[in-house]
């Protein structure tokens, strides 16, 4: 069974899409998709032995290597022209790690028409590579699972506009306001107020005095929202 999470970021895979899923570990996102029929064929990418023979297990005990290719690559280099992908999926990183995947081959993301990205912190570097890069928020989802909140950005080709609070709380999530989210963000915000009550005891340094600006912003911004 997958988990709550990996089922979120499998919702928003289009049934029919050929998906690279990098990152992938045991492949278990594939395995659910091609068992579900919603896609046909899948390729599984991972950088490092071990998750890759994990994934390349899975795959054949599964009896699904005809529709699933499972390659050793760095991150989007486990696309090729001839796979077709129009969809990648991403999860179970840290925001900075799926950016410096998507900037690292940016040619391989060609063909792709929608990325599914699960960033497990820092959501935020992920909405401002999109900005940056002409992508746009299709839709976004916030789950809680084990305790740990995680987000789900989904992007297709396109040019939206988001204020400061929302490339911070993102868009969707802000107009929803589930009790995940509002959870989420209070815990953040509490962190901070902590991080601020303490500094303010501290010795007065021009980096003292900048922490404190950015937590004030920082505060200040998930209050609008
Ligand atoms: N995607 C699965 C999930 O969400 O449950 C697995 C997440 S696991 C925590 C992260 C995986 O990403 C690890 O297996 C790691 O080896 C792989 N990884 C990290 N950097 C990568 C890269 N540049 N290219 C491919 N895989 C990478």
């Amino acid at each position: 069974k997958l988990s709550k999470r990996l089922e979120a970021v499998a919702k928003f895979i289009p049934s029919g899409a050929t998906i690279a899923d990098i990152g992938s570990d045991h492949a278990y996102l594939p395995c659910y998709l091609v068992h579900k029929g919603i896609v046909l064929h899948a390729i599984a990418g991972e950088v490092v032995k071990g998750p890759y023979e994990s994934a390349v297990k899975q795959v054949q005990k599964e009896g699904l290597a005809a529709k699933i290719t499972v390659r050793l690559a760095d991150g989007l280099a486990a696309i090729e022209p001839t796979d077709h992908v129009d969809t990648v999926a991403i999860a179970g990183m840290g925001g900075p790690l799926i950016v410096a995947i998507l900037e690292k081959h940016p040619e391989k993301l060609q063909g792709v028409t929608r990325l599914i990205l699960q960033p497990n912190i820092h959501a935020k570097v992920i909405r401002e590579w999109a900005l940056a890069h002409n992508w746009a928020i299709l839709d976004e989802e916030i789950l809680e699972e084990d305790d740990k909140i995680y987000e789900i950005v989904v992007l297709q080709r396109g040019q939206m506009e988001l204020s400061d609070a929302e490339i911070l709380v993102g868009p969707r999530l802000s107009q929803r306001q589930s009790p995940t989210f509002i959870k989420k963000w209070q815990r953040e915000k509490e962190n901070w107020q902590r991080v601020l009550h303490a500094i303010e005891e501290a010795e007065q340094t021009p980096e003292i005095e900048e922490k404190r600006a950015e937590l004030t912003a920082l505060i200040h911004l998930v209050e609008g929202v």
